[in-house]
């Protein structure tokens, strides 16, 4: 993990953190009226578009589907399947100081288009998806 003050590059550092400011922003839309706990994401795209994502809970709790994924699928449908990186901002009510990591689920989605560096904004710094899933399921060796 690096905190975005370490970053060298400084266009990349501000271009992190426009993307986790996106990502709080699509936090207000989360509909999370079960657990409290909004979450919202941004994925950069290669081209420079910005798809947004939020947790969208059910009565049926297991229908609940993830910010990360969302903000996957909303990409993947509207025909993008490169991605730059992704920011991620979650808690309960305002509390958003605490980083919210992606679970297994969506670190696996986010596998199946991103390499091991590609590069995940949390509110404490910025991951690689390689740290935050070293073995992911493939297919093919
Ligand atoms: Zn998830």
């Amino acid at each position: 993990m690096k905190n975005l003050d370490s970053f060298h590059n400084e266009i990349m550092a501000a271009k992190f953190e426009a993307l986790y400011k996106e990502a709080e922003e699509a936090r207000k839309n989360a509909y999370a009226p079960y657990s409290g706990f909004q979450v919202g994401a941004a994925l950069l795209t290669d081209n420079g578009s910005i798809y947004r994502g939020v947790n969208v809970e059910n009565a049926s709790y297991p229908l609940t589907n993830c910010a990360e994924r969302s903000a996957v699928f909303a990409a993947v449908s509207g025909g993008e399947r490169h991605f730059t990186a992704i920011a991620i901002c979650g808690g309960k009510g305002t509390d958003t100081k605490v980083p919210c990591y992606p679970c297994g689920a969506c670190r696996q989605v986010l596998s199946e288009f991103c390499g091991k560096d590609f590069p995940v904004i949390l509110s404490d710094g910025v991951y690689t998806l390689g740290e935050l899933l070293p073995y992911s399921f493939q297919l093919e060796k």
